[in-house]
């Protein structure tokens, strides 16, 4: 593979096959980036994620200056770029928009996604929903920036899901958990029953405990 960043770019289209594969995405539609120093792998504008490889993966700065661009990058490029220059944005994390069903039919009824499931803790809270632009605008990706402040994940109006992961090991078990958020959301409501959902201060406990959610049970005698 020739061009620089190899294994951001092998992890964009292991991470856009899985996508594919959990139908988190239909078509070509969603995109995906990881940050490798200070160059961002950016996955290629409407290509086939069965036939994708890391040499059809393009390379950028930070933000969004083109590097190494084999082909048209996503049109969110700008989303990705503002999204990995945002404060306290960390080497290695993944960007990651999906057009899973759940997250987009209660992105169109919702302005934040309720706290109907503790698994909100994973995003940081209530999931917010970034008003509705038009793909491939900075208004769009200004929009999402602003619905992800203390946040790792926004729905965007109309359209799809937005995530942030500190890894690509994590990345793909993080959006499934938010389309499960959503689905459990979106059936909730369409019992027409009111919704029972959870304090926040519950999320803020919850967040605590999970934050070694996943992690080797240390030793019993602590050491
Ligand atoms: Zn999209």
């Amino acid at each position: 593979m020739s061009g620089p960043v190899r294994g951001a770019r092998a992890a964009v289209v292991d991470l856009c096959r899985a996508m594919a594969g959990r139908g988190l995405v239909v078509g070509t539609a969603g995109n995906v980036s990881v940050r490798e120093g200070d160059l961002l792998a950016v996955s290629p504008a409407g290509t086939p994620y069965a036939t994708m490889t890391a040499d059809m993966v393009g390379v950028h700065a930070l933000d969004g200056t083109p590097v190494h661009t084999p082909l048209r990058p996503t049109s969110e490029l700008a989303l990705h770029a503002l999204v990995h220059t945002r404060p306290g944005a960390a080497d290695g994390e993944v960007v990651l928009h999906t057009h899973a069903p759940a997250s987009t039919a209660l992105s169109t009824v919702v302005d934040e996604v309720p706290l109907t499931h503790y698994y909100a803790a994973f995003f940081g809270g209530a999931v917010r929903v970034a008003p509705y632009a038009r793909f491939g605008t900075d208004a769009l990706a200004r929009a999402v920036l602003d619905a992800l402040r203390d946040r790792s994940a926004a729905l965007m109006g109309n359209h799809g899901a937005v995530l942030v992961s500190a890894d690509a090991a994590a990345a793909l078990d993080r959006a499934a958990y938010l389309e499960y958020v959503c689905d459990v959301a979106l059936r909730a409501l369409s019992t027409g029953l009111p919704l029972r959902t959870l304090d926040p201060a519950e999320i803020e406990d919850v967040r605590a405990g999970l934050a070694g959610y996943g992690r080797p049970v240390p030793p019993a005698d602590g050491s």
